[in-house]
């Protein structure tokens, strides 16, 4: 099943628990523009290439549409609209005055030179122009996009309208309209509702073992904070593979050791002690993806890419509870096995809403031109993911079902109030 039937799927089954009109499902099933554009780049080798390209706006009931774009090579149409399609309702299920679209190139960016990476996002930027602005559409970044392809989105963007526009994109870096706190937003946002969510079990963090498939952004900056809280990180893997150690991974070290070499999966060798990866005395081995997903753990944290556990591996996990920081990462089947063993799921449009809820502060701030300091930033962060986790417990515990139905109901409510309202249904 594809991402997007599954995600159609999801808002079917939330719109039947809480019997909502069914006008409501129907104009939330189908994204309200789809742009797709041919993206041609001249290589440093002196040819041109051509780029396919989407950007897919999905809902703009409740604000302009909000969402990042991912470069990666197996991106396809389908992908992005399930994607777009999350972002309306995970800017619901926090409650932002913003809407859901989401974009897409399908390129390896590990394969282009830095110019090339610069011409083919210039490129893009100015074929999208028309349909993005800060109060149209704001994109942001997503799987393998950083602060400095939003810089030369920002930079193209104003030339073409020949005027400041700062707020175009979110996620940019400080010197240039960037907000403190962005760049760990996803994942300080997981682990504030983590915490919530963990709290009555009376766990001390020493004795919570913690396994991270993904070490980019989210999953990296997740892996940070929970070991300075005294958490106990055991694995961490990227798309090569990862490490597992039984003592526990020195994270710091092991971030490092990743940017010198490439990937986590370097940072050690097969039974033996790399000091400096790793804690002291500690014995780590390598491991695939798949042997991570398995491991003895009590929380395990998808933070890499869609469709991870699935119904082939959903019964081999063996983590009680599961935070959701990249988008989508259980299908459909692992869903229902996962419910049905009694694994708590926090689900991705509450769990990594951090991002786009520090891309709306950063957004907010561009909007007045004065800046929050980082604290201000993490409070309000707090607050909005705090009471989100409320509303979505609450959801979950009126109609009895999982957490993700929880805050698919949350945000419907939401969206649903306001489609009436304007008399759109
Ligand atoms: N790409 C992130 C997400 O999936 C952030 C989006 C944004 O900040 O607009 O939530």
């Amino acid at each position: 099943m594809s991402f997007f039937q599954n995600t159609l799927d999801l808002i079917e089954k939330a719109a039947d628990i809480m019997k909502l009109d069914g006008d409501v499902q129907t104009m939330i099933s189908h994204p309200n523009r789809i742009i797709q554009v041919s993206i041609p780049v001249k290589m440093d080798n002196g040819q041109t290439r051509i780029f396919e390209g989407f950007r897919v706006q999905h809902s703009n009931l409740r604000g302009p549409y909000k969402g990042g774009i991912r470069y990666h090579q197996d991106v396809n149409m389908e992908e992005v609209k399930a994607l777009a399609t999350l972002m309306t309702f995970k800017c619901a299920v926090v409650d932002i005055p913003l809407g859901g679209g989401k974009g897409g190139i399908i390129v390896n960016p590990k394969e282009l030179s830095n110019a090339e990476l610069e011409r083919m996002t210039r490129a893009y930027t100015a074929q999208i122009a028309p349909f993005i602005g800060p109060d149209i559409d704001i994109p942001a970044p997503d799987v393998n996009t950083d602060g400095q392809i939003m810089t030369w989105i920002a930079d193209e963007y104003s030339r073409i309208k020949q005027r400041p526009a700062l707020g175009v994109v979110t996620g940019k870096p400080l010197f240039f309209g960037g907000s403190l706190g962005r760049n760990r937003a996803t994942a300080q946002g997981g682990v504030f509702v983590l915490k919530e969510a963990t709290k009555d079990l009376g766990k001390k963090p020493e004795d919570t073992r913690v396994v991270i498939q993904g070490f980019g952004n989210a999953g990296a900056h997740a892996a940070e904070i929970l070991e300075s809280e005294g958490y106990r990180v055991v694995a961490v893997s990227d798309s090569k593979g990862g490490i597992y150690c039984h003592e526990g991974i020195h994270v710091v070290r092991a971030i490092k050791c990743k940017e010198e070499t490439g990937s986590v999966h370097e940072c050690t060798v097969v039974g033996k002690k790399f000091d400096y990866h790793v804690e002291e005395g500690a014995v780590c081995e390598r491991i695939t993806n798949e042997q991570l997903l398995e491991l003895e753990c009590d929380i395990l944290i998808l933070s890499a890419l869609e469709n991870q556990v699935t119904g082939k591996n959903a019964h081999q996990v063996k983590a009680k509870l599961i935070l959701e920081l990249a988008n989508g990462p259980l299908d459909a089947e692992a869903d229902t096995i996962l419910a049905e063993r009694g694994v708590t799921v926090i689900p991705d449009i509450l769990a990594n809403a951090g991002g786009v809820t520090v891309s709306y502060f950063e957004w907010v701030q561009n909007q007045m031109n004065y800046y929050w300091p980082e604290d201000e930033v993490h409070e309000r962060l707090q607050k909005i993911m705090v009471q989100s986790w409320e509303h979505v417990k609450a959801a979950s515990d009126k109609y009895s079902t999982t957490l993700r139905m929880g805050a698919f109901i949350t945000a419907f409510e939401r969206l649903a109030e306001v489609m009436k309202a304007r008399s759109i249904v």
